[in-house]
């Protein structure tokens, strides 16, 4: 009777604990392999910055990793950890650190292809002396990263004791992200001349987040602020914070500045924008991993609603949304936005027709085109950018204005790494082997 009775009871505990669990196991699991599946047809897996490599092998799907990330960039795959929502991934490496059988490390590209990092040393300065690269360029990622990199870097600088007046500047800076904003910061405050040049707005990629929070791991020391100690901050709050000290500090910062060349000579280096030039004994590049985007220059470009790259589509919901460009990266982020729940999609392109899309693509698109889930401007031209509406032109046709959101860029563009290999810095290729 007693055995009945403790049978009786194991198996409503059973009912009561284990089923629900196992539901959410198994839900959590085909919502991992969704997400993955995703970005595979979006072709966005590999994350530009530090990420994790899973070595399958070792890897014992405890999903510690999962629970501790909080941008859901991993899931349990086939039983394994698995990168599923890889752009997402900001290199945070909490999941490194609390994996128990250490099979996740942090590294760049995949193990089928790598990504080239420049070299530096301790001090930051590249095989070129008076040249160093700071922040996400570098290829670690994260704010306090970029302040601390920064702050050394000037430290180094102004260590050396070797400034000369006849140069126009004692440091450039370019960049003016988290990283460049400090290492103007920190020029300031050992009172060297510098100059910040941006080929944006200043901000850098804080500017263009699509989410609202940020993570801060650990408390920051920023030259000339002191102490940041929040954990985490509002993409609003922290930009409020930059443009204060900025102003209170008067730090000179060129914007719409983009630096093309930079070249040495025995004497120093000349820093290039445009048809014009400025030379100094120093240069501190910050100028993130996401590259040069081709702008339009179109009136409105400036307004934070306008990115060049889609990062998180599943941010984007109920919303009128304009992709510019007829290339695989404007057309799969069509895709994958109009995915999403209810977005209005229009996609503007200056030809007549798509020209060598991925097969996937193609086919992708057309369907949704059928299903009224994208439309389709051809020979359309964007003229103006307003706060809830864009103007455009199609050829032959009288202007159209449309209710808009967001707006997505995809002209084409250069990655820094270009700008790296001229100016004769080191790369390195980062591999992981399996
Ligand atoms: C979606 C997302 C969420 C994130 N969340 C967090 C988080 O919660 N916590 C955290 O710590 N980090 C987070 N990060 C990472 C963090 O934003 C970056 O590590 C940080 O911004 C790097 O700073 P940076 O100054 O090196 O580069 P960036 O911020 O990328 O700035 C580089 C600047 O250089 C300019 N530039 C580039 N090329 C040129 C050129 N040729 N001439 C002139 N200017 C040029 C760019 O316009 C840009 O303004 C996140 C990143 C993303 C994408």
């Amino acid at each position: 009777m007693e055995s009945l009775y403790t049978f009786v009871i194991f198996i409503i505990l059973t009912g009561v604990f284990a089923v629900p669990y196992w539901i959410r196991v198994v839900r959590h699991r085909q919502v991992a392999e969704e997400k993955l599946s995703k970005s595979i047809q979006a072709g966005i897996l590999t994350p530009v910055t530090l990420h994790p490599h899973i070595d399958l092998q070792e890897c014992i799907g405890c999903a510690s990793c999962v629970k501790v990330c909080p941008e859901s960039v991993l899931g349990i795959v086939n039983g394994r950890a698995a990168v599923v929502s890889g752009l997402k991934c900001v290199g945070h490496s909490l999941c490194a650190d609390v994996c128990p059988v250490g099979a996740i490390t942090m590294g760049f590209g995949t193990p089928k292809q790598g990504q080239e990092i420049p070299w530096y040393d301790d001090n930051y300065q590249t095989n070129i002396p008076g040249l160093y690269i700071v922040g996400e360029l570098g290829g670690i990622g994260l704010i306090k990263n970029a302040v601390t990199q920064a702050t050394k870097a000037v430290h180094h600088i102004v260590g050396k004791k070797d400034l000369d007046k006849k140069f126009n500047y004692d440091v450039i800076i370019v960049g003016a992200g988290p990283a460049g904003l400090t290492a103007a910061l920190a020029s300031k405050e050992h009172g060297l001349r510098y100059i910040v040049l941006e080929q944006g707005s200043i901000g850098g990629t804080i500017y263009h987040y699509p989410r609202q929070k940020l993570v801060l791991t650990a408390p920051v020391e920023l030259p000339l602020y002191g102490k940041l100690k929040v954990s985490e901050i509002t993409k609003e709050e922290l930009l409020k914070m930059w443009m204060n000290v900025i102003e209170s500090q008067k730090i000179h910062i060129q914007i719409n500045t983009k630096v093309d060349g930079i070249t040495k000579n025995q004497e120093g280096f000349q820093v290039s924008y445009g048809n014009s030039y400025c030379t100094t004994k120093n240069v501190v590049l910050a100028l993130g991993r996401r590259g040069s985007p081709r702008k339009l220059d179109v009136p409105g470009e400036d307004i934070p609603k306008v990115a060049y790259q889609l990062i998180e589509a599943e941010m984007y919901n109920q919303k009128n949304i304009l992709i510019v460009g007829g290339g695989d990266s404007a057309v799969e982020a069509a895709i994958a936005l109009a995915r999403q729940k209810e977005n209005i999609i229009t996609l503007s392109y200056r030809r007549s027709e798509f020209v060598r899309l991925k097969e996937k693509n193609e086919k992708n698109i057309n369907n949704l085109i059928q299903t009224k889930k994208i439309r389709v401007i051809f020979n359309s031209q964007l003229l103006e950018i307003r706060r809830d509406t864009v103007v455009l032109k199609e050829e032959a046709k009288q202007l159209q204005t449309i209710s808009n959101d967001f707006i997505f860029i995809f002209a084409g563009g250069e990655m820094p790494v270009e700008l790296l290999k001229r100016a004769g810095v080191r790369l390195r290729t980062e591999e992981i082997d399996h």
